[in-house]
Parts: C-alpha cells; sequence; structure tokens
C-alpha cells in the first residue's frame, strides 16, 4: 500500500519564499506535515507561512542562510524535531566558464554544495540523537547528470550534490535517514517563464522529448515518494523528473 501520510511530521524546507521551494512548502502541508520555511529573510517566508496556515495547514517561518553554519544551527535549535528535509535553496548565475569570477564560483558552490552539507548534517544529527530517523531530499538539476552551456559552475554544483547524495545515504542509513537526490527538468516558474518566452527559450523546450515545461505540481508526486514512507527502501537514489529531456536524441 502506498503511504505519503505525513501528520505530525517536522519537515523544513529551505530557500521556501518562492517558485520551487514555496511549492514544495505547500504540498507538505497538504499532506499534514508541520512545515518550517527557511528564507534568509524572515519577511520573505512570514506571509507564505500565514498563508498555509489561512489554508488549515501548519507552517512556521524561520530565519536561515544555509551557507552559514552559525545561522542554520540557530533554526535547528528552534525545530530540534526536524524529520523531514527539503534542501531546495539554489542559486544559478549563468556565466561562460572562461570567464567565470572566482567569487560567483565559490558563491554557487557554498549555496548549492556546502549548503546542502550544513542542513543535511545538522538535521541528521538530531534524528540520529531522537533515534527516529528521517527522509533528506536533496535538490539538484538535470545538470547534474548532463552539462549544458554557460553553467559550468551550477552544474558541478548540482553534480556534487548528487554523489554528496549518495555518500550520506551510506554512511546515515544505520541511523534510520534516508538520503535521496530530486532531479528537475526545466520547471516553468514565475522567474524563468519570460525566457522561455524568447526565440532560445522555445528553441530549449522543442529538445524535451515531452515538447514542453514541467509544471510545478509535476514534481509533488516525485518529492511526496522520497520525503514519505512510500519510499521507504529508497535511499542514495537519483530521481529524474524532466519530461525526457535527458534522453534527448544526440
Ligand atoms: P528560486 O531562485 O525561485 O529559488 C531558490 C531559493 O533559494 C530562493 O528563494 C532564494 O532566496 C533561496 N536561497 C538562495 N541562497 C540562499 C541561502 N544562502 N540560504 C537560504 N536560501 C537561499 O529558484 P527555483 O527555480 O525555485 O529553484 C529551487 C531549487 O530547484 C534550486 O536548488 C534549483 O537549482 C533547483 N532546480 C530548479 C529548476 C527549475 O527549472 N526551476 C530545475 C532544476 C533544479
Amino acid at each position: 500500500m502506498i503511504v505519503a501520510d505525513l501528520a505530525g511530521k517536522r519537515a523544513l524546507v529551505t530557500g521556501a519564499s518562492g517558485g520551487l521551494g514555496l511549492h514544495f512548502a505547500q504540498v507538505l502541508a497538504k499532506q499534514g506535515a508541520h512545515v518550517v520555511l527557511g528564507a534568509r529573510r524572515i519577511d520573505a517566508v512570514n506571509d507564505a507561512a500565514e498563508a498555509i496556515r489561512a489554508a488549515g495547514g501548519d507552517a512556521k517561518a524561520v530565519a536561515l542562510d544555509v551557507t552559514d553554519g552559525a545561522s542554520v544551527a540557530r533554526a535547528l535549535e528552534k525545530f530540534p524535531d526536524v524529520s523531514i528535509v527539503v534542501n531546495n535553496a539554489g542559486i544559478a548565475t549563468p556565466a561562460a566558464a572562461i570567464d567565470l569570477d572566482e567569487a560567483e564560483f565559490d558563491r554557487v558552490i557554498d549555496t548549492n554544495l556546502k549548503g546542502v552539507l550544513l542542513v543535511a548534517q545538522a538535521s541528521a544529527r538530531r534524528m540520529r540523537d531522537r533515534g527516529e530517523g528521517g527522509s533528506i531530499v536533496n535538490i539538484a538539476s538535470i545538470t547534474g547528470l548532463r552539462v549544458a552551456g554557460q553553467l559550468a559552475a551550477y552544474a558541478t554544483s548540482k553534480a556534487a550534490v548528487i554523489q554528496l547524495t549518495k555518500a550520506l545515504a551510506l554512511e546515515w542509513a544505520r541511523y534510520g535517514i534516508r538520503v535521496n537526490a530530486l532531479c528537475p527538468g526545466y520547471i516553468e516558474t514565475p522567474l524563468n517563464s519570460e525566457f522561455f518566452a524568447t526565440e532560445p527559450g522555445r528553441a530549449l523546450v522543442k529538445r524535451i522529448p515531452q515538447r514542453r515545461l514541467g509544471r510545478l505540481e509535476e514534481l509533488d508526486g516525485p518529492l511526496l515518494l522520497l520525503a514519505s514512507d512510500a519510499g521507504s527502501y529508497m535511499t542514495g537514489t537519483t530521481l529524474v523528473a524532466d519530461g525526457g529531456h535527458l534522453v534527448s536524441s544526440l
């Protein structure tokens, strides 16, 4: 029987002020989780938490900069009972590799890779100490499995997240903690819809076998599979939701 009931579970979503992160928080709340929305500025998630409560869910906001160990520790002190973590915070700063700025490269790796480790580690220590296990879902990307132009730093960080996911899964299985990576393809959000309306954007969509962008709600099933007991025998996996983009014809 498939079980995606998250009633009573505390779930932390990083980078939850908009885009995928906000959607993930709403989906987890609908399944009964007590959701914590993390963002660098707490006022960026206060309203979203309020909206989830108004819709009958349970949600709280927390200030959380994933690149800062002290900030991560403070957030986890407030919510020590977290048993589901969605490592969603991420940045992409497109640039030709030949011109890639050292500081920008550091910023991408700090956020997308070190941030995942810091949040996973702080959460896993508490899960281990409570002895109840948990599930960590790291949001990677299809660019962690195949490259795209102008995205050297981003693609490298996401490939590393996939490998980090496997390493953590191996070491933490003994604590009942599952760690998996979710690799979305191109999902339409308010931030990228302008690009996909341009000629290069439309050309990109034509290369996706399903000939369209993904919708946010098409990540709900994969997210809930990994976050809930429906995926209880899955750890160290990489789950792709991309309309077939990774199998596009060479
Ligand atoms: P987005 O820019 O809307 O969301 C990223 C969030 O991370 C933002 O809310 C941002 O404020 C937050 N963030 C950045 N740095 C942070 C930090 N140091 N601490 C805490 N929060 C921080 O982008 P999105 O499209 O919603 O992407 C969400 C995740 O999904 C990212 O990891 C991204 O790489 C991944 N992803 C997105 C797509 C897509 O098509 N949209 C595809 C594959 C993967």
